[in-house]
């Protein structure tokens, strides 16, 4: 175990902010092996970092996803793009997201998303939100939300299964100045 352990530390780097093992990225991996990646980085580098690293990667990993995007939403408006990118990762495999609220000035809106990777990990059992990877997808959307009226967006996902929500829910809207 010990041996496995140092190993998984060793192959696993973040390199120019893209989590990546054994040189491959992290983000083109199956949910059951991300699921039990992610359990074993708590167990090494507890609760904080893990999702420090996870969300930093994944935010990273959507902002190249918006170039990739851009051109092929051009002329759909902000609505649209969000059922557009939802809709791909659905049926890429990312779980069943839905829209239930949006609103484009200021930007509010509110993604549903069952069926996460999450279901049978954590059993209700963790205290906070645990579908960091998944910030990355919202982070496509908040990066077509961004406007010179609206440039600071934030993404927090407000219910989830791990915690023993009935579903996970993403909330994008303007970020609360303290
Ligand atoms: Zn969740």
């Amino acid at each position: 175990m010990e041996d496995h352990l140092q190993k998984l530390k060793t192959e696993l780097r973040v390199e120019g902010g893209h989590l990546t093992f054994q040189n491959q990225h992290l983000l083109m991996i199956s949910c059951p092996w991300f699921t039990a990646l992610q359990l074993e980085l708590e167990n090494t580098l507890g609760a904080m970092g893990t999702a420090s690293l996870i969300k930093t990667a994944a935010r990273t990993w959507g902002e190249r996803m918006l170039a990739i995007y851009t051109p092929q939403v051009q002329g759909m408006t902000l609505e649209e793009k969000t059922r557009y990118i939802l809709e791909t990762y659905n049926f890429k495999g990312w779980g069943q997201s839905e829209l239930v609220e949006f609103n484009d000035a200021p930007p509010r809106i509110v993604v549903r998303k069952t069926d996460p990777y999450f279901e049978n990990t954590y059993k209700g059992s963790a205290e906070e939100s645990r579908c960091y990877l998944y910030l990355g997808v919202m982070a496509i959307i908040a990066g077509f939300a961004i406007s010179e009226q609206f440039p600071n967006l934030e993404v927090t996902e407000t219910k989830c299964i791990a915690k023993g929500d009935p579903h996970c829910e993403f909330v994008l809207e303007p970020k609360q100045e303290d």
